[in-house]
């Protein structure tokens, strides 16, 4: 996806720059931010930076953002944005109110973290999400003057709000592997038995099945005692191709 990622207002102590109550809106959605960024690009995704710094005026700020994010098509244009005002929990801004996917999981991406999920509401008052052209959400992550969602996000970290975001619109994010971890998960792999096919049923891959059943009904095959076959996927492919060979007749 091509997707335009805007880390909120301006930086801290701007024109044009964020709430500030127990936590600072503009340092606090560019660690979100360039975060979720980085995770995006990470998995793949066209991620255009929308954020602009500084500016003279909020509104000089605001259609700086919305050239950014206007001088390309997007699939998608997040705004990152902490709330204020007196209120507790995350909450997420589409034109209209309209719901759409990757609203719906950041707002239950989120709340899973342990915020209240205020919802989807009506966000076509707001300047980036009335201007941008592309499918746009402006995500309010949490209240900055509320004493509970500080001491919630402080304890769970600027990372885990951008992973849960990254998961919601940009697919599953990626776990990042230690080396002990790989090893185990390596020798794991090593120790696994390969899967043995005993009789012709639904388990069976369907492109076994006619060879395998025409040399048992040619009596090449027979398995053992109990009638159980024991072949392997390499097994299989082996006689698929000497079938097609014509070796059997
Ligand atoms: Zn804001």
């Amino acid at each position: 996806m091509r997707i335009g990622i805007n880390c909120g207002h301006t930086v801290s102590g701007q024109p044009g720059c964020g709430a500030v109550g127990y936590l600072d809106e503009s340092d606090e959605t560019r660690r979100v931010g360039k975060r979720l960024i980085e995770l995006l690009r990470g998995e793949g995704h066209m991620v255009y930076d929308c954020t602009n710094d500084y500016a003279d005026t909020t509104l000089e700020n605001l259609s700086e953002i919305v050239r950014m994010a206007n001088a390309q098509p997007l699939d998608l244009f997040v705004s990152v944005h902490f709330n204020s005002g007196g209120g507790k929990g995350c909450e997420v801004y589409t034109y209209g109110g309209k719901s759409f996917d990757e609203a719906e999981r950041t707002c239950e991406a989120i709340s899973k973290l342990g915020f209240k999920n205020r919802g989807i509401k009506d966000g076509s008052s707001l300047y980036v999400i009335r201007h941008t052209d592309a499918k746009a959400m402006l995500i309010e992550v949490c209240f900055t003057d509320s004493a509970s969602d500080a001491e919630l996000y402080e304890k769970i970290g600027s990372d885990a709000v951008a992973r849960a975001v990254c998961g919601a619109i940009g697919g599953k994010s990626k776990e990042e592997l230690t080396v002990e971890q790989y090893e185990e998960l390596k020798s794991e792999i090593n120790g696994l038995k390969p899967m043995i096919y005993d009789y012709i049923d639904d388990n069976m891959p369907s492109w076994a099945k006619p060879t395998v059943q025409k040399l048992k009904d040619k009596g090449f095959l027979h398995g053992d005692e109990n009638g159980r076959l024991g072949l392997t996927h390499e097994m299989m492919r082996t006689l698929v191709i000497l079938d097609n060979a014509k070796v059997f007749g």
